[in-house]
């Protein structure tokens, strides 16, 4: 066991940890009350509003007895407004942070911190530097790895990672531990906080008031976070997808499966060769683009094609162009696919999907404002 005391500095710097978490009890600090603590309620403001605009949190680091009251302090807004879309920006803003922190850490604060249950899971991890260090560590080629990590705890952490060099065949791996350099320790300390921030939901905060029972300090800061909240989903609904042209990744599953069909020339019922030219057409495609998913089609008859796509499109016939089945009619064809979080709750941050472009919209949205804040400096 790691014998290591953290102080007040430490843990304003891991303000995520169970550990700050404990010392505010024992201050038996009332989030609910903040009378006094104008600065907190501003910086916890200020957390939600770079979480939204630019994905990052960036505590002052100058006064830890005040920042390690910011995060429970923007937690319990977070909760409040009862808004996951929230919840996620933030758990990915925090665990961000955290990794930079633990990157320049010292090691026996950074296995404190990840063999502590409660930080990165129920469990502590099984991570560990002494011993592999005072073996030499472990050296593959040129690279000296001086920490490992039990592979379960490993592959636990690692399975939302899609390069392959975190697949477990692609890692060092002795009598099932997995040897690590210190920038893997952080990274894999990232993900498993963001993911348990985000599991966390919006009901774990203790004792959480309605907005109208809060001080009103607290109240009128509530209600400017709600205002920007709102403001930015009405930026996302009235996102101009077609325009922006994010692609097949924004489709959603039950549209992904029929070109997937297609594509490896699987036959499609009429119902699905309608959900997807509705789709598509309604997207802004032309004929020729649609044509050309329906290619590979088994049974692919390029007149025959042409005058159903064209009669779908409003092109032939009366002129009615159709607009996209919803998810409901997609549902009862068997055709709906929900492999994301968001079909799988039929929620949009909050709001019922009503069909394929609803999603498509949002997630364009989402896409767009993740490849502008890889842009972003820091
Ligand atoms: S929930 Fe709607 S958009 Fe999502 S896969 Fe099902 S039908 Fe498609």
């Amino acid at each position: 066991m790691i014998e290591e005391k953290l102080s007040l500095t430490d843990l304003a710097n891991h303000f995520w940890s169970v550990q700050a978490a404990a010392y505010i009890r024992e201050k038996d600090v009332e989030i609910t009350s903040l009378d006094g603590y104008g600065d907190v309620i501003g910086e916890a403001e200020s957390w939600i509003d770079s979480t939204l605009d630019r994905g990052l949190v960036s505590p002052n680091r100058t006064r830890p007895d005040r920042t390690i009251l910011v995060y429970p302090t923007a937690r319990m807004f977070i909760s409040i407004l009862g808004n996951e879309y929230i919840l996620r920006r933030f758990a990915n803003a925090v665990s961000k942070y955290a990794a930079v922190v633990l990157e320049h850490e010292d090691d026996s604060k950074i296995a404190l911190l990840a063999t502590t249950p409660g930080n990165l899971g129920d469990k502590g991890w099984q991570l560990d530097y002494h011993k592999a260090r005072a073996a030499g560590g472990l050296v593959v080629g040129n690279r000296k790895f001086e920490w490992r990590l039990f592979f379960t705890d490993y592959v636990s952490a690692a399975q939302n990672f899609h390069d392959a060099k975190w697949k477990l065949v692609n890692q060092p791996l002795r009598e099932g531990w997995v040897y690590l350099q210190k920038p893997d320790v952080a990274r894999l300390m990232e993900e498993a906080i963001r993911t348990r921030i985000s599991r966390s939901g919006l009901k774990s905060a203790r004792d959480i008031p309605s907005v109208k029972d809060l001080p009103r300090n607290l109240r009128e800061a509530a209600e400017r976070i709600s205002k920007k909240v709102k403001k930015r989903i009405s930026e996302f609904q009235s996102y101009d997808a077609e325009q922006a042209g994010a692609g097949e990744s924004a489709y959603p599953g039950c549209i992904k499966q029929i070109l997937d069909k297609l594509s490896k020339g699987i036959g499609v019922s009429h119902n699905e060769r309608l959900a997807l030219v509705f789709f598509l057409s309604n997207l802004g495609k032309d004929v020729e683009e649609i044509l050309q998913a329906f290619s590979k089609s088994p049974d692919f008859d390029a007149e025959r094609s042409r005058y159903y796509v064209e009669h779908a499109m409003g092109l032939r016939g009366g002129g009615t162009k159709y607009k996209p089945f919803g998810c409901p009619k997609l549902k009862t064809f068997g055709i709906c696919n929900p492999i994301d979080n968001w079909c799988k709750n039929g929620k949009i941050f909050q709001r019922t999907i009503r069909g394929p472009l609803d999603f498509y919209r949002a997630r364009s949205w989402v896409l767009a404002r993740k490849k502008e804040e890889e842009k972003q400096p820091g």
